[in-house]
């Protein structure tokens, strides 16, 4: 008999981007399936263990029978835990109402790029930046509009540059810090000159603090308490990274009044909710205690010390030491190979993953990017196999 084979995909597809780091720790997970050893520092998410007293509390409301639908929105218990959360670390009063709960950040990035833009709108967003948001906009039909951050002011953005690039069609203006690829942290000063340029706009803004509670030198400081800001800000945070939960998929965000509705009708279109048990764990880890996650910070500021340093040390690399996150986004101009083939080959030839900085905008051709969410002994040892290898070329 014959058949038609199934054909065609969306147009749209062509738009859409994807996270590299997911295809490289494909790539390290087979060869370590054929007996190789490889560093892992291509991926995003802490090492550690999520702290006990969150996975009991997961374990309890399993028991309870909190494996049902609930609300698209987020169970108000922990909608009102996260708005105290933002009141201790933001310091600015957000109603429960407008807190929403996500199956992680991600989700809020895609959703509220589609709820905001039409076709031909411009939405800034950091270059190097998260490779969501870039293909979050394209996805939209919306313009992409690279806000450049640059090396040697610690990627910091330069304030004439992004005035220049703010539009009547700018429609979102999309900020992180830390920031993922560089851990690059933006000043009070740097966030209030952002806040006085976009408050004469019309544009929305998100900002993705993710990395909110992992900074090792300076303040952290939140756009929202800006002036003009809170009525405009989606500001976003989540259990993934300083929890050690990227696994259970929970984010959550203080968002602007008009967009309550459109973002809770796009989970409901697509997720349906959170589950319930996680959101319980969330609440558990929101209130709980903080000596695990304080203690993660602290060993991730001394690995910090062991890959800038190590480095730093390498022929022909330079790596400024970042203020925030787990990332470095290490400036390898100086080795004989373009950035990209040498990301390729250590991950091949020298058993240590990275990613090539391009993975996250063209502006990191020179850069890779490391994340050190990995033991001391094993960053000694990722430093040791890339000299081996540069020193060889
Ligand atoms: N935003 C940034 C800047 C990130 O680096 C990541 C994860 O790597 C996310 C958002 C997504 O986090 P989540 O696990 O909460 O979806």
């Amino acid at each position: 008999m014959r058949t038609t084979a199934p054909g065609g995909l969306a147009a749209s597809l062509a738009r859409l981007g994807t996270e590299t780091a997911f295809s490289v720790l494909a790539r390290a997970k087979e060869l370590e399936r054929a007996g190789r050893s490889v560093i892992h520092l291509e991926i995003g998410e802490p090492d550690f263990d999520t702290p006990l007293h969150v996975r009991e509390a997961a374990w309890k409301a399993l028991q309870a029978g909190q494996t049902h639908y609930c609300a698209s929105a987020g169970l108000p218990e922990l909608r009102e835990t996260a708005a105290g959360y933002f009141r201790r670390t933001r310091g600015f009063d957000v109603p429960a109402e407008r807190v929403l709960v996500g199956t992680g950040a991600k989700p809020f990035l895609f959703f509220t790029v589609l709820a905001v833009a039409n076709p031909g709108d411009e939405i800034i967003y950091p270059d190097p930046g998260f490779p969501i948001y870039e293909s979050a906009i394209r996805f939209a039909g919306a313009t992409p509009v690279p806000l450049p951050l640059h090396e040697n002011r610690d990627f910091a953005f330069d304030r004439d540059e992004l005035e220049a690039l703010l539009s009547p069609r700018t429609k979102l203006v999309i900020l992180n810090s830390p920031h993922n690829p560089t851990g690059g942290v933006l000043s009070a000063e740097e966030i209030a000159a952002a806040g006085r340029l976009i408050a004469d706009t019309g544009a929305w803004v998100l900002s993705d603090e993710v990395y909110s509670q992992m900074i090792y030198d300076g303040e952290f400081a939140s756009i929202v308490t800006e002036p003009g800001m809170f009525d405009r800000t989606i500001m976003l945070d989540g259990c993934s990274k300083t929890y050690a939960m990227t696994g259970w998929r929970c984010g959550f965000a203080a968002v602007p009044e008009p967009l309550v509705d459109p973002l809770v009708r796009f989970f409901t279109n697509s997720t349906s909710c959170v589950p319930p048990f996680v959101q319980h764990a969330a609440i558990a880890a929101l209130e709980g205690p903080t000596d695990e996650p304080l203690a993660m910070v602290e060993e991730f500021r001394r690995r910090r010390t062991v890959v800038v340093d190590g480095l730093n040390s390498l022929p022909g690399v330079s790596c400024r030491t970042p203020a925030g996150a787990f990332y470095v986004f290490p400036n390898v101009a100086g080795v004989p190979l373009p950035a990209a083939e040498l990301a390729a080959r250590l991950l091949e030839e020298a058993g240590v993953a990275v990613l090539a900085g391009t993975a996250f905008g063209e502006i990191g051709r020179d850069n890779l990017r490391l994340s050190y969410a990995n033991s001391q002994e094993n960053l000694r040892e990722a430093i040791m196999r890339m000299r081996t290898f540069i020193e060889q070329l």
